[in-house]
């Protein structure tokens, strides 16, 4: 098997051990009885003829019954990667002891430091991270930097360093006090994601329209061996106990919210991939970076109203309210019936101080709904 690895994200489970207030999943601790035969999972992703990495998420996989041997599994032909609260303490030993580092891409384990107090794991988090870490895994440990938790960042993110682990601030995406995440932390972001601007790609593109490779080269499957075209559009292929139809070429993508890992197999246009740049620049508050990504998205496509737009939101945060106003008319001028433009020149006219206006993240200008 040659070539680059695809991507198949495998919710194996949506009950968890866990019982995170902004969670939007049921709480729901019960033993997992919905299980798959790994042995159909691997003779699907062998019979492709391609390597695969398989992203074993859920709820909380640990908790998976024979949740080692089935990384065992697939990691003979393939890898892993895990998204894990890293509490099940018994097996993250067995996975450090049986499992070969080299055969998974990363451990994303999410803090969640509130939860984690409230049930007296950070002890066990500290040690778990620790053997894997000198095991030579490579842990990603992520802190959702909910608004509600942007005052204790800094504190925990010395305390972990203390222990020999770095923490990586991960943007909140959703709404709080009625303001849009990631967008509205503005000129905070500068503080909190200085040293990551990588998390800038965390966001929520729309793409539709745009050719995307999902469907063949990324997928996702149901704990019920149902697999989809991607996370972000349920368009079924078939089920692993059956038969699976990958998708061929890249088809237009149909949903205005890629909710993840869209980025690597959209095609983008030269003037899409700058609007792109300067959005995730934007969001971690590199206005400088942001503005000349947009202003390169322009002089390719002159008057593209995603990128006149965004350069309005960059200079109301300088505080230049008059070209904030300029640039949000020009995006609405070329889009008259886009809401966002419409709410950022409505509030930019009214002159409200608190207003935070709202990024585009449309990045097919041409089929913008
Ligand atoms: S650990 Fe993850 S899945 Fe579990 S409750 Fe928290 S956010 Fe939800
Ligand atoms: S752009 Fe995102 S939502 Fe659309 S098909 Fe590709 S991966 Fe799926």
């Amino acid at each position: 098997m040659n070539g680059p690895e695809n991507s198949i994200i495998w919710n194996m489970t949506r009950k968890c051990n866990f019982r995170c207030e902004y969670c939007y999943f049921p709480h729901d601790n019960t033993p997992v009885t919905e299980t798959l035969p790994v042995g159909r999972i691997t003779d699907f992703l062998d019979g492709t003829g391609d390597r695969w990495v398989v992203g074993l998420t859920g709820g909380e996989p640990f908790i998976y019954p024979g949740f080692v041997d089935v990384c065992e599994a697939l990691t003979e032909n393939h890898r892993i990667g895990v998204d894990t609260n890293l509490s099940v303490s018994s097996k993250v030993r067995d996975f450090a002891e049986r499992i070969d580092p080299a055969r998974v891409q990363d451990l994303y384990v999410a803090l969640h430091i509130e939860e984690r107090e409230r049930v007296k794991g950070v002890d066990a988090f500290i040690e778990n991270a620790r053997l894997l870490m000198d095991k030579g895994f490579r842990v990603i440990v992520n802190y959702v930097v909910h608004p509600t938790l942007e005052g204790r960042f800094h504190a925990d993110r010395e305390f972990f360093a203390g222990h020999g682990i770095a923490i990586t601030p991960r943007p909140f995406r959703g709404r709080f006090e009625d303001r849009r995440y990631p967008e509205a932390y503005g000129d905070r972001a500068q503080a909190i994601f200085a040293d990551h601007p990588e998390q800038g790609k965390k966001i929520a593109f729309n793409f539709y329209g745009v050719p995307c490779s999902a469907g063949r080269t990324l997928l996702r499957m149901e704990p019920d061996g149902t697999v989809f075209r991607c996370p972000g559009d349920k368009t079924v292929l078939g089920n692993v106990l059956d038969t699976v139809t990958l998708m061929n070429g890249d088809e237009p993508c149909t949903k205005k919210r890629c909710p993840c890992r869209g980025l690597d197999h959209v095609r983008l246009t030269p003037a899409q991939e700058r609007l792109v740049e300067g959005v995730q620049f934007a969001v971690v508050g590199d206005g400088e970076r942001a503005s000349e990504a947009f202003g390169r998205a322009l002089d390719i496509a002159p008057g593209h109203p995603c990128a006149e737009n965004n350069l309005g939101v960059l200079a109301w945060r300088r505080g230049d309210r008059e070209e904030a106003g300029r640039r949000f008319r020009s995006a609405l001028e070329k889009r008259p019936e886009h809401g966002t433009y419409s709410q950022n020149l409505a509030h930019a006219g009214e002159g409200a101080e608190s207003f935070d206006p709202a990024l585009c993240l449309d990045v097919n200008f041409e089929n913008q709904k």
